[in-house]
Formats: C-alpha cells, structure tokens, sequence
C-alpha cells in the first residue's frame, strides 16, 4: 500500500476503528482521515455520498458499526440489523461510486453457523442455521461479506472482508447491559474485589467456548493483509485457541486480584456453544496473532483502572 494513501478509517472512536488509527499512525501512514458520528452520519445515504465525492479517498476500513453483547443482540435486533445493513451499504456502493480500489470490511465470528464443524473453516458460512441470539447482527455482517464479493465481481474492486473473533482490548465498552463477555468480567471482578464481596455472577452455565483476540492483533493483521496486496475474500483472524467463559473468569479473576467464589446464573443465555475460528488461511500467508490472552488481560486491565480510577459505578455506566 502507498504510504501516502489517504486511509478513511469509518468507526474511528470504538475499540477496532481506534486500534486501527494507533496501528496505521505506528506503521507511519500520515494520511489517516476520520469523522466523528456528528461530522458524518453513516446511516444517511447523501452526506456518505458527500464524503466519497469530495475526500479523494484510496482505502478504506470500515469498523464502524453497532455491536454489543448477547443481550443486546438478543434484547435490541432491529438495530443490530438495521444500522448495520444501511452503514455497510452505504459506504460500500460510495467507495466503489468514488473509485477507492481497496475496502476492508469488518465482521465477526457469529457470522457462522451455530452448529458448525470446529475449528470453523470460512467455506462454512451459510451451510446451516445461525445461533438466535444474535442473528439480526450475524444477517447484517453476512451481507457486508456478500456486498465486497459482489462489487469485486461486477466492478472489479479489491474489497476483502476479515471476521475476527471475540475481540477486547483499548475503548472497549464496559457497559454491563450492553458488553461482550470478557470487559465485562473484568469490571464486574475489579468491583469485586474494591467491594470486599464473596462471590462474582457470570452468565449462564459457563460452559461455553470462547476464543479471543487483542484488537492489537487485529489491527496488525489489517495491515499485513493490506501491505500483502490481499485483493478478495473472507479471511477468520483469530488466535486458534479458546476456552470455556469459567476459565475465562478464573483468568480474569487471576489478573485482578479478586479471590471470592464464582456463582454461574442459569437464567441468562449460554449462547453458541463454541466458536473456535479456524485461522489457517491467514496462517498460510505468514501472519499470526502475538498478544497471549493473560498477558492482553494484565494490559487491558491497567488501562481499565487508569481509565476509570476513582469513577464510580454509576459514572462507568454513563
Ligand atoms: P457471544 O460471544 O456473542 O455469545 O457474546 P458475549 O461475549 O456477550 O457472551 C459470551 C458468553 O459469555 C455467553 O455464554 C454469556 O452468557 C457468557 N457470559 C458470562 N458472564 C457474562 C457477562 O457478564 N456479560 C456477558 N455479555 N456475557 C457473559
């Protein structure tokens, strides 16, 4: 990739698109262009249209989009679908409008079937039925994967799509109602252990089988497929190893310092019983995840602390 590149990163304020932006800003890309949601609305059609028109833009990533945690999804999929679908459409057909050659799309592992063959291979997209919970959001991503395949086989784009798997890491979203699995333990542990309580609640059996990956590593992984001239497909970026959501706790709870019981609660949602991604096709090409999950855990705890020190509870939340 041109160094001098003008890189639109879509998303630039969460967790992937800001692990994006410190990466590209390391590796010594002085071009980065970003819009903060009040600048521009993905969702409305003319001002993306605006944007491409007049921002001379060569690549593209686009990390903008709305996630959340397994309530979320489950509790709030008309969102999910609906803000997904219309930012993805959006920007996919104005960067192809406005000539940008190169898009990365960013998806994730629930794209895959709920009771897919492990490791999951990415030729296993649509060969059976998703998991429930988070089908709206697993529908959207699934046509973004779609949209960079069609444009690149009728207008001859360069459009790839990564799906990672369960990412944490910098500006992730401790929101208990609203977070992934990991942010949330580690909060939930930090005020354990502050509180003097006995005992932490995790959802569900804690049986299922997560894998998960530093957005550090994605962001690497984003920038090899693009200084590799990566042209197409759908590529699984993960770190080839998972572990049940008790181990995760008891991970958790190591880093922290909290040393209290931990209570499994039956009536939330367990999920998709295990998705491991299988991450041979990134494998093949040289690239592998560097960040070990104790060692990512201790960094993304500190920077939880430094981040929230001396804020309460309520001030977390806001
Ligand atoms: P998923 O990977 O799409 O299922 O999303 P999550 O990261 O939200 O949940 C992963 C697993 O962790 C599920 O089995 C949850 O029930 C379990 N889990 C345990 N405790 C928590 C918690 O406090 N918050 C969340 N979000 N999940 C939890």
């Amino acid at each position: 990739m041109n160094q001098q590149a003008r890189i639109f990163v879509a998303g630039h304020r969460g967790m992937v698109g800001s692990a994006l932006v410190r990466q590209l800003t390391a590796a010594g890309y002085p071009n980065v262009v970003t819009r903060s949601h009040a600048e521009l609305d993905l969702t409305d059609q003319a001002a993306v249209q605006r944007f491409f028109e007049t921002e001379r833009i060569d690549v593209v990533l686009l990390a903008a989009a709305r996630v959340g945690g397994i309530l979320a999804n489950a509790t709030r999929p008309a969102e999910f679908i609906y803000q997904n679908l219309v930012i993805e459409a959006n920007v996919i057909h104005a960067a192809y409008r406005a000539q940008v050659e190169r898009l990365v799309f960013f998806g994730s592992s629930c794209i895959y079937p709920k009771q897919c063959p492990q490791p999951i291979r990415e030729e296993y997209l649509l060969t059976s039925p998703l998991e429930p919970t988070n089908d709206a959001y697993a529908i959207a991503k699934i046509a973004g994967v779609k949209l960079c395949d069609a444009y690149n086989r009728q207008y001859n784009t360069q459009y790839v799509a990564l799906m990672p798997t369960n990412l944490y890491g910098p500006n992730d979203n401790y929101d208990l109602t609203s977070s992934h699995v990991l942010p949330a333990l580690l909060r939930k542990a930090h005020e354990a252990r502050l509180g003097g309580a006995a005992s932490l609640t995790v959802w569900g059996s804690g049986t299922p089988r997560r894998e998960f990956l530093h957005v550090d590593d994605l962001a690497a992984a984003t920038l090899f497929m693009l200084e590799h001239n990566v042209t197409e497909g759908l590529f699984n970026v993960g770190v080839g190893e998972d572990l049940s959501i008790r181990e995760l706790a008891e991970c958790i709870c190591k880093v922290v310092g909290f040393e209290g019981e931990l209570v499994f609660d039956a009536s939330k949602p367990d999920g998709t019983p295990r998705k491991l991604l299988d991450v041979s096709r990134l494998a093949q090409m040289g690239w592998h995840a560097t960040i070990g999950l104790e060692e990512g855990i201790a960094a993304t705890y500190r920077e939880f602390v430094e981040l929230h020190a001396g804020s309460s509870a309520a001030a977390l939340q806001a």
